[in-house]
């Protein structure tokens, strides 16, 4: 290698060196490129050796032309390492406003609000007013005025999950009776009795909302999940309102005029007679299918006439009023409808759950 060839050789180095510590992202980038480009393998080594063997009058010219190298790469480190600081978390500066950003995601409605909407704009068109009432309840509201008196057998069904207020502690509370025991109600039946209390005959509401029970989660049982809840009460209502208000309701929620109900009789403290409701599959249409357990049917919830000991624990008179209600699970709504085969996914708060609905 003569003097000419070394110059051509440190420039060519010079340039992609230039090049690599400008392109270098992080200090440790940065580094290795420093390593690369002034390190012990670097050029400036190379044409160092080749300088011994160089005609004696070129050697300074050829040792300037490292040191020149040296210098500039050396500046271009030191120039983008600070660079690199400034950029770093904290520091504040360096912030480039012109980059742009990485686009606004935005989020959307739960699946089981989404359901509760759509089922509360279903109910509003049929006349119906949405009711709420608290997710703490006393013993009266959650069982007792809904015929469901201390040691009665429902009581064991809706296992229950008790809150201990004030100094007494959890000893009195649990097990025996008593309106000042409070727990998370079991249902949304207790916003009947709240509406019924304040609020005078015809009453047309629907009270949707969270429920507890002491329950372990799993594919099919959560200890928090939402039910809605439907009541009437007017002079003259009979089962057939009932079974026409949810065959109206069913065929609106599946946007399927074909859909039919099924009713067979079942036992609800509050409602007398009682039964349970079913739709026919809007998936395999009454043949069979995964979603109807080939059954043909869905079963939605349970539904009935309003038990007269209700509305006596209310004061409304069962010669002058009747009434009915029906209720029924959203997430077991959402979970027929969209295919979904465990209701721990509506808690599990998984994004890539719940951004495709
Ligand atoms: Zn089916």
């Amino acid at each position: 290698m003569n003097l000419a060839e070394a110059r051509r050789a440190l420039a060519e180095a010079e340039s992609a060196a230039l090049g690599a510590i400008g392109a270098a992202a992080d200090v440790a980038a940065l580094d290795a490129a420093e390593r690369e480009w002034l390190g012990k393998r670097s050029p400036a080594v190379v044409v160092t050796e080749v300088i011994k063997g160089l005609a004696p009058a070129e050697r300074p010219q050829a040792g300037q032309a490292v040191g020149a190298y040296r210098a500039r790469v050396g500046d271009a480190v030191a120039a983008r390492r600070a660079e690199l600081a400034d950029r770093s978390p904290g520091s504040g500066a360096g912030i480039d406003l012109t980059l742009g950003g990485h686009g606004r995601r935005r989020g959307h409605l739960h699946l089981v609000t989404q359901i509760r909407r759509e089922l509360e704009d279903i109910f509003v068109g049929l006349g119906y007013r949405v009711a709420e009432g608290p997710e703490v309840e006393d013993d009266w509201h959650n069982f007792e005025a809904l015929n469901i008196p201390p040691a009665h057998p429902a009581r064991s069904m809706q296992d229950t999950i008790y809150v201990a207020l004030g100094a007494d502690g959890p000893d009195e509370l649990g097990g025996g009776a008593g309106a000042e025991h409070m727990m998370l109600r079991t249902h949304t039946s207790p916003v009947q009795i709240r509406t019924m209390e304040t609020q005078a005959p015809p009453i047309y509401v629907v009270a949707p909302g969270r429920t507890y029970r002491n329950e372990t989660l799993d594919a099919r049982h959560s200890p928090a999940f939402h039910q809605m809840e439907c009541l009437a009460v007017d002079r003259g209502l009979t089962m057939a309102d009932l079974f026409g208000t949810i065959e109206a309701f069913a065929r609106r929620l599946f946007d399927d005029d074909s859909v039919r109900t099924r009713f067979r009789s079942d036992f609800f403290p509050y409602t007398e007679p009682s039964a349970e409701l079913a739709v026919s599959c809007v998936f395999c249409r009454g043949s069979g299918c995964r979603v109807c357990s080939h059954t043909g049917w869905i079963e939605l919830g349970g539904c009935g006439m309003v038990d007269p000991n209700v509305f006596r624990a209310v004061g409304i008179d069962p010669e002058e009023w009747q009434g009915f209600a029906f209720g029924f699970g959203l997430e077991r709504i959402a979970m027929i409808r969209y295919g979904i085969n465990e209701i721990r996914t509506f808690f599990d708060n998984d994004l890539r759950f719940l951004e495709q609905y």
